[in-house]
């Protein structure tokens, strides 16, 4: 058998936590790919900008914008403050031109154009708008107000402002702010607009955010955790439905291209359309080669999240498949007849084949019961699991550490390394499986051996479990609700109609 995943989760918790780990990174590099694929205009880059039509969405905020290599700016002092951003109106000798709404007729629309700019290091909403030839008066009470909006928190450079101006023909260089807005955090929104008098009004819009739930349907082509990604679903979830899959399905003889597969995920998102979290991995569906494999999120009363299949019982296996890592089945449990004795007799457990040192796992969480030479066994362990159930490590190189009788291990812990002690015709793990006090076939113990769902937990695992696989063919695709949120100057959004919410655990 050359073909088992791996047993131990432990190479994959290493490469999630790298992953985690590098995740801010790949978003900050995807925020200055877009700010240099002119997505973002910067409003140093030209003064033409002034005149330039939006052309393109903003890229949708997924969070605080991240820069790789820039420090943040230090704060601005008190007398820093002064005589800068917003010292406003403290200007001597400036009047407020008076309002006379009937000598501007309303403009031609095609005068109002949209920006969106981005905070430099060290940059002021004042300074940005000074660049863009915004007359002194408008920019210091456009940047008074936002400030006081703001209290006394600072936007991050990096932060998109998006601007609403407007051309007056009598005054082209002197373009207006009709309305500027800044949205920091995904659920709250800073508005600045023009009033008919020349003021401007401040206002902060909050943004409910709900639970929606979406499918994500692919093609395997490269790995499942690419082919999911390309498909819409996060990372992160990803990982979790090639993990929960992990235990049942067997990568390298079941997993073909081409085969299709369906992810559920829970997004948060706002109540204009904006996604805050790209989705949790609720459930997902696996076509393989004569069979489809699933799996559905739950959380127990008093226990933590985990993967059921359909019928609720755990993805994970009380019981590893295989004890190593990297191994070969070489010899089946039964009667042979004995490689070095030369009669034939009971097998009384499996072989496997391995390089001498490679780490042998305990199968699963127990305590130590046995570790020293063994007579034919060479040096051995053995493990006992419940009062039922003990396995047991023959031949090795030597014991792992801290491996010693009366200790507990946990499944997946280091017990031994393989060797070729005892009665062995060279490096192997014999492996064992007790129930009882008797040797049975390890590899006819691993659908039994599985925590399932019951009691109180079973109808609320059932009714959701019902609901999640109606979901994964009916949902709303993950690529027909992902889209840009509205534009700024639409009207104020809607209430989207009540969104679904998943009670997962
Ligand atoms: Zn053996």
């Amino acid at each position: 058998m050359t073909d088992f995943p791996s047993p131990s989760d432990r190479p994959k918790a290493a490469k999630s936590t790298a992953f985690a780990l590098f995740r801010p990174v790949l978003f900050a590099v995807g925020v200055i790919a877009l700010a240099l694929g002119g997505l973002v205009l910067t409003h140093r880059s030209n003064p033409e900008i002034a005149g330039l039509e939006r052309q393109v969405p903003a890229p949708p905020a997924a969070g605080p914008i991240v820069l790789v290599d820039s420090e943040p700016a230090p704060p601005l002092t008190a007398a820093e403050l002064k005589g800068s951003a917003f010292q406003g109106l403290e200007l001597k000798g400036f009047q407020m031109k008076p309002p006379d709404p009937a000598a501007e007729p309303e403009p031609p629309a095609s005068d109002r154009y949209e920006l969106t700019l981005r905070l430099e290091r060290g940059d002021t909403v004042e300074k940005m708008l000074a660049d863009i030839d915004v007359p002194e008066a408008d920019r210091k009470q456009v940047a008074e107000k936002l400030q006081t909006l703001l209290k006394k928190k600072k936007l991050a450079t990096g932060e998109t402002i998006e601007l609403l101006m407007q051309t007056m023909p009598e005054q082209p260089d002197a373009p207006r702010v009709l309305s500027l807005s800044v949205r920091p955090q995904p659920e709250r929104e800073y508005v600045v607009s023009r009033k008919d008098d020349g003021t401007y009004d401040a206002e902060e819009k909050t943004y409910k955010v709900s639970p929606r739930i979406v499918r994500v349907e692919g093609e395997r082509d490269g790995s499942l955790q690419q082919s999911g990604i390309k498909a819409g679903a996060p990372s992160a979830a990803m990982v979790e439905f090639v993990r929960a899959m992990s235990y049942d399905v067997d990568f390298q003889r079941e997993l073909k291209q081409g085969q299709k597969f369906t992810v559920l995920l829970e997004q948060l998102v706002t109540s204009d359309g904006l996604v805050t979290h790209p989705g949790r991995l609720l459930a997902g569906e696996l076509r393989v080669l004569k069979r489809t494999v699933t799996v559905i999120r739950f959380r127990p009363q008093g226990g933590a999240d985990g993967f059921y299949n359909p019928q609720g019982e755990s993805v994970v296996r009380s019981f590893l498949r295989t004890p190593m890592d990297a191994s070969k089945l070489t010899s089946r449990f039964g009667m042979r007849e004995h490689p070095i004795l030369g009669f034939s007799a009971l097998h009384a457990g499996v072989d496997f084949s391995a390089a001498s040192g490679t780490p042998i796992l305990a199968a699963g969480a127990g305590k130590v019961s046995m570790a020293g030479y063994n007579g034919g066994y060479g040096l051995y362990v053995k493990l006992q699991h419940t009062q039922d159930v003990a396995t047991a490590y023959a031949h090795m190189s030597r014991l792992g550490p801290g491996i010693k009788p009366g200790v507990s291990v946990r499944q997946g812990q280091v017990i031994g390394f393989v060797g070729s002690t005892g009665m062995s015709t060279g490096p192997h793990l014999h492996y064992e499986f007790h129930r009882g006090g008797k040797p049975v076939n390890p590899l006819a113990q691993k659908f039994a051996m599985r925590a399932t769902v019951g009691g109180k937990d079973l109808a609320r695992f059932q009714a959701l479990s019902r609901q999640y696989l109606n979901q994964m063919k009916s949902a709303p695709a993950v690529a027909d609700v992902n889209k840009p949120p509205q534009q700024k100057t639409s009207q104020a959004p809607k209430e989207p109609a009540t969104p679904q919410v998943a009670r997962g655990d």
